[in-house]
């Protein structure tokens, strides 16, 4: 149970400002829902924190522990965080215990310990039955947890969702959301869900922070932005028809 912290971070790719100056706090064991329209940089703060973006400027920390900042960056490798994406990169030819396994056979763990952790991470997303499927067996939810639970096995500090859930339908999504809140509840972990669809934004974040053209435009919890939007985008972005 870490929390994040990111100060000032600012990222350019030639003339665009992807990022410009951002402050974003998420607490121990909450989950952040970072929400905006395509290209407002949610990506981008994402691919910074996991390491794969070097900012500009700006400090990232995780606990007591600098990632970015003062001359300090530490390789994504080494960060400690869980990542998923919206279309789940699991491997055809591996069963979903292979697939899971897979950090932790990088990392070096001997087969006993590794087969007990995969098998607690499976029944944390409910996969307990499914351990030796292929992927190509399975449903779309199915696999993603599949995804979820390989970026979970080595215990990350944070984890890292972009657009996670944005590829199945409304009933999936609600109860790959309520997956998330337990998880971050049960194990205090911290997550940071980015998502262009205000309605999961607003269902999933503890806090919710709105980012436009790389500059975050308000950060709050569900009811202070659906009741009182600082701005006439945040009023238009979470209330308009899309
Ligand atoms: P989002 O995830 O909110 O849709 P992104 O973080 O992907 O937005 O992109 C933010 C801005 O940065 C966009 O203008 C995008 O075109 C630009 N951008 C993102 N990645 C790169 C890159 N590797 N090279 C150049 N421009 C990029
Ligand atoms: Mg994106």
């Amino acid at each position: 149970m870490s929390e994040l912290d990111a100060t000032g971070v600012d990222v350019r790719f030639g003339a665009t400002r992807a990022l410009d100056s951002v402050d974003l706090h998420v607490d121990a064991g909450r989950i952040l829902a970072l929400v905006g329209p395509s290209g407002s940089g949610k990506s981008t703060f994402l691919r910074a924190v996991a390491g794969f973006v070097t900012p500009d400027a700006g400090t990232l920390r995780v606990g007591d522990r600098v990632l970015v900042g003062d001359g300090i960056m530490v390789p994504p490798e080494r960060r400690g965080l869980g990542m998923v994406f919206q279309h789940h990169a699991v491997w055809p030819h591996m069963s979903v215990a292979e697939n899971v396994a897979y950090p932790l056979r990088r990392a070096r763990w001997n087969r006993t310990d590794r087969e007990a952790r995969v098998a607690e991470v499976l029944e944390t997303v409910e996969l307990g039955d499914l351990a030796d499927r292929a992927p190509d067996t399975l449903s779309g939810g199915q696999r993603q947890r599949v995804a979820l639970a390989r970026a979970l096995v080595a215990r990350p500090a944070v984890l890292l969702l972009d657009e996670a859930l944005s590829a199945l339908d409304e009933p999936l999504r609600a109860s790959l959301r309520l997956m998330l809140r337990r998880l971050a509840a049960e194990y205090e972990l911290t997550m940071v869900h980015v998502t262009h669809d205000r309605d999961e934004a607003l269902a999933i974040g503890d806090q919710v922070a709105v980012l436009n053209r790389g500059r975050l435009v308000q950060v709050g919890s569900p009811a202070e932005l659906d009741s009182s939007p600082n701005s006439e985008f945040v009023a238009r972005f979470l209330h308009d028809a899309t």
